[in-house]
């Protein structure tokens, strides 16, 4: 054994000896329950409930209205703890109450006996079926909610953000009549810091203005693939821009990539894609056509892949902006989680509901903060009969 040799194994036996001091400790301690957790011999169990948030006011974007979302709320037990999930269902996403519980029966978590292997866990969870992202959401929103309890931290921390380095978050405002855009922004004056105007249909400069005569805020404008000539697009986004616009998503149909490329060419302002890209897979096409991208929990499945959607994209050069749909606090605070350090965040969803059935995430000088709870942040609020 030649003298370096030696001298390693000199060194490792006092390092170990050194570690070894505080074996009676606390540290020690929660080592030993922290290993006496991960092999509890119970499997991760399962259950769901469906659920129908009433929203405050009727909600308009091109082409559909609607006052009611429906969803499915789930819940993973471990080890004495519980993971909260959810599954917001727009109608026009496709998914259904019936299609996400059909799902989640061919669930089978009982072969895995440790929650925190997400990766392989939720390998699995998507490869069940095709599709289904808000099902595979509610499952990833749950086991992470569990796995941050278990570690004992939110899932900000565990990824190294600052939860207080959030972006203001939009406040949207649907298609309406002058009046009662007007009547929705006076409303929610003093709250946010800046607006999101869903736009796509006639009247849009006439709703801009009617928003601009009762505030200066900044603005994202959402036109939902409603702009169908590229030409009209780049002089409308001109017009914006003098009007205090920021922002542009989704302005033209979704596949039409050469129409839109060439309108973030010439757009002085950046134009985020939303019904464009679903998951991480989408992104590298996103590049050279849009400016930035709208992640949503409820179209990638759920809150590993849109961590791993937020660093492609960095890395891409792309702005990332994270964005909901009509949801209870549950999915919102998971989004929030992810939010600190981007360009832009959308999660009103939970203010626009009048039935919230979690306590998490809350609106604080207009920016979305997590709770300091671990996990996704969240509590329920009612007693929910969680079923299978
Ligand atoms: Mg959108």
């Amino acid at each position: 054994m030649n003298s370096n040799r030696r001298n390693f194994i000199k060194t490792s036996a006092l390092m170990a000896a050194s570690m070894a001091i505080p074996s009676t400790s606390i540290m020690a301690k929660k080592k030993e329950k922290h290993i006496t957790r991960i092999k509890s011999t119970v499997p991760m169990k399962l259950s769901w409930t469906p659920y129908d948030l009433q929203l405050k006011h009727v909600f308009t974007i091109s082409g559909f209205s609607r006052k009611t979302t429906p969803v499915v709320l789930t819940q993973i037990e471990y080890d004495g703890l519980v993971g909260y999930g959810e599954a917001s269902l727009p109608p026009y996403l496709g998914e259904t109450q019936a299609s996400v519980i059909e799902f989640l029966k061919k669930v089978d978590l009982s072969s895995f006996s440790d929650p925190t292997h997400l990766d392989e866990i939720l390998h699995y969870v998507d490869r069940i079926a095709e599709n289904n992202t808000a099902a595979k959401a509610a499952i990833d929103i749950a086991l992470h909610d569990l796995v941050g309890k278990m570690i004992g931290a939110p899932w900000h921390q565990i990824w190294g953000l600052d939860k207080n380095k959030v972006p203001d978050t939009t406040f949207t405002i649907g298609i309406d009549t002058d009046e009662v855009v007007r009547e929705k922004t006076r409303e929610v004056l003093g709250d946010f810091n800046i607006l999101k105007i869903k736009v796509g249909g006639e009247h849009d400069k006439r709703m801009i203005e009617a928003i601009r005569s009762v505030t200066d805020l900044p603005m994202a404008v959402d036109a939902n693939q409603g702009w169908k000539d590229k030409h009209q697009a780049l002089d409308m986004i001109h017009w914006l821009k003098e009007k205090g616009i920021v922002m542009i998503e989704q302005p033209m149909p979704k596949y039409d990539f050469d129409s839109i490329a060439w309108l973030t060419e010439r757009s002085p302002l950046p134009i985020f894609a939303d019904e464009s890209l679903q998951r991480l897979r989408d992104i590298e096409k996103m590049k050279g056509v849009f400016s930035g991208i709208n992640i949503k929990l409820m179209k990638c499945t759920g809150m590993r892949e849109a961590w791993k959607m937020r660093n492609l994209a960095e890395a891409l050069g792309i702005k990332v902006m994270i964005g909901c749909m009509t949801e209870t606090s549950c999915a919102i605070s998971a989004a929030s989680q992810l939010s600190a350090g981007l360009d832009f965040a959308d999660l009103d969803g939970a203010l626009l509901i009048a039935n919230d059935c979690f306590d998490g995430a809350t609106l604080e000088d207009g920016k979305i903060i997590a709770k300091d709870l671990p996990g996704i942040g969240v509590l329920p609020t009612q007693d929910i009969k969680f079923g299978r």
